[in-house]
């Protein structure tokens, strides 16, 4: 948090007003089940976007990122992709979500600091998106209805403003993820934004992307959770992950389904030779994912962490084969955990084609494990390992 507010003391010569922080998520499993109506377990960790404010008396937005060189201006009237600065393109879709969403927007200043690293798959944009959300809610007080409407709110006597109950929430995510899909354009599906927004320290979140539960389970006190960064950098901006969503949905709508969530793996069986080969393979994984984090949950509840482990293990196989969103270095980083005894599982996390594996090691030997998959990795790869012992914590505040 030190940052943003140094940051923005630096840059516009006054204290901010108002703080902001959204975590990044890892997804334990369940991966590509979101925009399927699926199932998601995921991990809100403590890795944070950083956000300080303050109002300005004009109409004009200025923000700082200390990720990258050039802050962002725009008038709020004139809102528009600016390619000399394109992280700002998240805040920018935000404000005009609560614009079309009713609200009248106000001038501010902003800076951005952030421990996520971006584009490792812990999705540094969701956090961001969030971030903005609750600092603007900080500026200038705002509820959001269920139906998404959103409309001036005044603040407590305290000068406070109300803490934010589940129902809001998912209004919140449901926000965050309409202006990365409409003004960035990336069809990414909820997870990511829920994950940031409905965090508990130590509890694994599980997701129905259907009827928008979230229900938590707590994580085994025994357990690390490692994350491996491949230091291959994903572009989640386009191509591949927009393929493999549009090739599910196609395989749903060949099965006369409305969506992969209502589809069982013998179904998918029985229907394969009306997909492609590649929507199949699609679908197989997604499917697959869905059924492993039904039974995921059931193990997790059990305590049945080495069954666990293994689905995790099954999850990264089906990603390789199924799937095609692993890559050589992803593939190698889950080998080099499964030599490890402490290692119950690995997975690639997020969107794949890059980016992180998520590792679930007993406590004690986290620290070693790292150690060994860095020389490993260094060995096979050439590249210097990056890893996170996560804490799982609270969502954004
Ligand atoms: P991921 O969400 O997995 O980290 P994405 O490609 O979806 O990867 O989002 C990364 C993008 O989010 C960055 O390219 C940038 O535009 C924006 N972003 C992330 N962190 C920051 C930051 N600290 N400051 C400004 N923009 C950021
Ligand atoms: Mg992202």
């Amino acid at each position: 948090m030190l940052e943003a507010a140094t940051s923005f003391q630096r840059h516009f010569g006054a204290v901010p007003t108002q703080m902001a922080r959204a975590p990044g998520r890892v997804e334990l499993l369940g991966n590509h089940t979101d925009y399927n109506q699926g199932l998601v377990m995921a991990l809100a960790v403590d890795k944070y976007v950083f956000m300080a404010g303050a109002p300005r008396s004009d109409d004009k937005v200025e923000l700082v990122s200390t990720a990258f060189p050039r802050p962002a201006r725009f008038r709020l009237d004139a809102i528009k992709k600016d390619e000399t600065a394109p992280w700002a393109n998240y805040l920018k879709g935000l404000l005009l979500q609560l614009r079309e969403r009713g609200l009248a927007l106000r001038g501010f200043n902003a800076t951005i600091h952030s421990t996520i690293p971006l584009g490792a798959g812990l999705s540094s944009s969701a956090a961001l998106l969030v971030a903005t959300a609750l600092l603007v809610r900080k500026l200038f007080p705002y509820s959001l209805a269920p139906d998404g409407h959103a409309s001036a709110m005044p603040r407590l006597e305290t000068g406070e403003i109300p803490a934010l109950g589940a129902a809001e929430r998912m209004a919140f995510a449901k926000m965050c993820q309409a202006a990365e899909n409409r003004f960035v354009g990336v069809n990414c599906g909820l997870l990511d934004h829920i994950s940031s927004l409905f965090g508990q320290a130590n509890q694994v979140i599980l997701i129905d992307c259907q009827n928008l539960g979230v229900e938590w389970t707590p994580l085994a006190a025994d357990l690390a959770v490692v994350v491996c960064h491949s230091g291959v950098r994903h572009a989640l901006v386009g191509g591949e992950y927009n393929d493999r969503r549009a090739n599910c949905e196609a395989a749903a709508a060949t099965l006369d389904a409305p969506a992969l969530r209502a589809v069982a793996l013998d179904a998918l069986a029985a229907g394969r030779a009306k997909l492609t080969p590649h929507q199949h393979k699609c679908a197989l994984h997604v499917v697959g994912e869905i059924d492993r984090v039904q039974r995921g949950a059931t193990m997790l509840r059990g305590g049945d962490l080495a069954g666990f482990g293994r689905l995790l293990f099954e999850s990264h196989a089906s990603s390789r084969e199924n799937f095609h969103n692993s890559c050589p270095e992803l593939d190698i980083l889950v080998d080099l955990a499964r030599q490890q005894p402490a290692c119950l599982g690995a997975r690639l996390t997020g969107g794949g084609f890059g980016g992180a594996t998520l590792n679930l090691v007993r406590r004690g030997a986290a620290e070693d494990f790292r150690t060994r998959i860095a020389e490993g990795y260094q060995q096979a790869t050439g590249r210097a390992l990056e890893s996170w012992i996560c804490q799982v914590v609270n969502g954004a505040a």
